[in-house]
């Protein structure tokens, strides 16, 4: 039996943009309502009204900054009793913020990604597990890249955040061997999102060259991708997908068409 996601609630980190928000629309088409993290509350505000309006699901935005666990452990805490019973948890929420070699990265850029793309999803997942465990049902979806696959230059920390998911996907799968609970982990190519101009600072120039005279993955295709591993019968988990768009083979090796 396909799992249905009517009535499930679903929490995702960084739903305010990007594939976040493209597996808020997903998730709350399919029936689910949305616990919806992220920084930006205008952001969540606006998808909230579009929800509603949309699929009459209901919603619940959270402001928060997943590189503190204060405010996760405390947000998991006050979380209204009818929100508390999270069925899945997509860790999707993340930085990179520079293409730059070592060297030239500042340590708060390192703290920062190393602090977002892994604290930050560890600190979520060991607050939604404990729910998870006493009713053994839920799903937990860890949102990589092939950048952890298959690292390049100017992406060293980056790549090591991404590639520490594969570990922690794998190794959560390990502790939960026994009971209901699934992990998946979804290494994503290039995705079209805010991820570049965040990438480069505000530099539109370069975030439009990573995308120029290419057809990258859209939101909405990872979106999907998510919805399928979540719908599966309740024995069934699909453990590892990797989404490449069809013009690149590897993080670093992309066909542009010829312009000239
Ligand atoms: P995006 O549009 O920039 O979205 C990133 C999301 O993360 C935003 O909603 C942002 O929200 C949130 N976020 C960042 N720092 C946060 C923090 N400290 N606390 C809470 N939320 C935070 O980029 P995206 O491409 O959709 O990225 C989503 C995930 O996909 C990331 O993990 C990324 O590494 C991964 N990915 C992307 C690509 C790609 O090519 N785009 C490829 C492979 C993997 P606020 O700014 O509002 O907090």
């Amino acid at each position: 039996m396909v799992t249905n996601l009517n009535g499930k609630i679903v929490f995702i980190t960084g739903a305010s943009s990007g594939i976040g928000e493209a597996c808020a629309l997903a998730c709350a088409a399919a029936g689910a309502n949305i616990i919806m993290a992220a920084r930006r509350s205008e952001k969540l505000q606006k998808l909230a009204v579009r929800i509603q309006a949309e699929f009459k699901a209901q919603t619940l935005s959270l402001q928060l900054d997943i590189t503190d666990p204060v405010a996760v452990s405390e947000a998991f805490a006050a979380l209204p009793h009818e929100w508390s019973n999270i069925d899945i948890l997509i860790n999707n929420a993340g930085v990179a913020l520079t293409k730059d070699h070592l060297n030239e990265t500042s340590i708060t850029d390192i703290h920062t990604m190393i602090n977002t793309n892994l604290n930050g999803l560890i600190y979520v997942t060991k607050c939604v597990l404990p729910n998870m465990l006493d009713k053994n049902n839920g799903h937990i979806i860890n949102i990589g890249s092939t950048a952890g696959h298959i690292p390049y230059a100017g992406g060293s920390i980056y790549c090591a955040t991404k590639a520490a998911i594969i570990a922690f996907s794998d190794a959560l799968k390990k502790d939960l061997l026994g009971t209901a609970l699934r992990v998946s982990h979804i290494s994503p190519g290039m995705v079209k999102t805010e991820l570049s101009i965040v990438r480069f600072k505000g530099d539109q120039a370069k975030a439009d060259a990573v995308y120029a005279n290419t057809d990258p993955l859209l939101a909405v295709d990872i979106a999907e991708t998510v919805l399928f591993c979540i719908t599966r019968p309740a024995h069934v988990n699909i453990s590892e997908i990797t989404v490449y768009p069809t013009t690149q083979v590897s993080p670093a090796i992309v066909h542009r068409r010829n312009m000239s």
